[in-house]
């Protein structure tokens, strides 16, 4: 089958024809239709120090993915060739204290496909019957495909906020924060404040749903307009720039929430007294999807109608394109770039 490989440890990927993965008895084989291409596949793709630190090559690229099941494992019992699926691509091993206690979403012992494992950017993947998502018959692969960050954004606005009524600051408006955007509309927010320095990417944000879309010099003025100098209910981080992170905890009022998504690239200060402790506020870290009431509640949200991630996908492209997909990410220009692989 044709797969995007990461050949060896240094820059750049490689399509080439590799063996459909073989599975094993608890696992599904999938024909993958369409995949997302996110920003942790352009840190693989450039090599630098946390690919380097993490990943072992030769694997296959991709984590974000949609299609239909063709081959089950014999323990395999809820998951049925031809069934159209997603998946969550953190694979636990659910035995560990977090796992079994809700909390797989933070296990030490995850495996992610496409980083630590063979990935989706392939005609075929591999994974544990556990992990399958079945999508309902009205969702596209194209949607069921970017099913990966959707649901960062779900958890990143839902979990532990308050949002009908509450007023929001999102800083950050990549593909993620105009997904959530979109959400936090979508939960009934009153004001929704989104911030990026890209005015494209402002833009989608405005089409998503946000009152306002703002660039970061305009943020704090609009906050305290919106809010009659109060700051915030919630604020979500989507940025992982210091500047942002230092704005979140400037914007939200006192006893409010921040919720932190975006990863900076390195070590930042933090003022702990001023920016957190005597404003009695609550810090979220988010990592991936909470496994599976993100899920549900993504599935719901869809189902509903009130939420319609589509306008977010702006490239489509088969997967020989693999540079001018990356190329997209890198600009700034994109919002979400998908594959259309079979
Ligand atoms: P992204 O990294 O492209 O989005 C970041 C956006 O922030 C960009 O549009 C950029 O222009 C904007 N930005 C830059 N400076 C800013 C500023 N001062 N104020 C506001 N916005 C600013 O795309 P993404 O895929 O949406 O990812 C968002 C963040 O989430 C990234 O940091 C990514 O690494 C992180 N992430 C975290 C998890 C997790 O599990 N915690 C999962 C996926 C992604
Ligand atoms: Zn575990």
């Amino acid at each position: 089958m044709k797969a995007l490989v990461k050949t060896s440890a240094g820059p750049g990927f490689t399509l080439q024809d590799v063996p459909v993965p073989v599975i094993r008895d608890d696992e599904v084989l999938i024909r993958v239709h369409r995949a997302g291409v996110c920003g942790t596949d352009v840190h693989i793709h450039e090599w630098d120090a946390w690919a380097a630190g993490r990943c072992r090559p030769p694997f296959t690229v991709g984590h974000e993915f949609a299609g239909e099941v063709s081959q089950v494992g014999s323990l395999v019992a809820d998951v049925s060739v031809g069934d159209r699926v997603t998946a969550e691509g953190h694979i636990v091993c659910g035995r560990c204290h977090l796992c079994r206690t809700g909390n797989s979403h933070i296990c030490p012992n995850t495996k992610i496909i496409g980083v630590d494992r063979d990935g989706c950017f392939a005609e075929y993947i591999a994974m544990p019957a556990t992990n399958v998502w079945h999508l309902d018959d009205d969702i596209s692969f194209e949607v069921g495909g970017i099913h990966d960050p959707m649901g960062n954004a779900f958890h990143t606005a839902l979990h532990g906020t308050s949002i009908p009524g509450a007023t929001v600051l999102i800083t950050g408006c990549g593909p993620i924060g105009i997904f959530a955007v979109g959400i936090c509309r979508a939960a009934g927010a009153s004001r929704i404040i989104a911030s990026d320095v890209n005015p494209r990417r402002l833009e989608l944000a405005k089409t998503m749903g946000a009152h306002d879309a703002v660039r970061p010099t305009e943020v704090e003025s609009a906050v305290r307009a919106a809010t009659e100098g109060l700051g915030v209910d919630v604020v979500l981080e989507m940025s992982g720039i210091p500047a942002a992170v230092h704005q979140a905890f400037a914007l939200v009022r006192s006893g409010g929430r921040v919720q932190l998504l975006g990863i900076p690239a390195k070590s930042m200060d933090i003022e702990l007294a001023t920016e957190i402790i005597f404003k009695g506020i609550t810090v979220y870290g988010v990592v991936g999807r909470r496994m599976y009431d993100t899920w549900i509640q993504m599935t719901q949200f869809l189902r509903s109608g009130q939420f319609d991630p589509r306008p977010v996908i702006t490239h489509r492209l088969p997967l020989e394109k693999h540079a001018e997909a990356i190329a997209a990410i890198k600009s700034g220009e994109a919002g979400k770039v998908v594959f259309e692989i079979g």
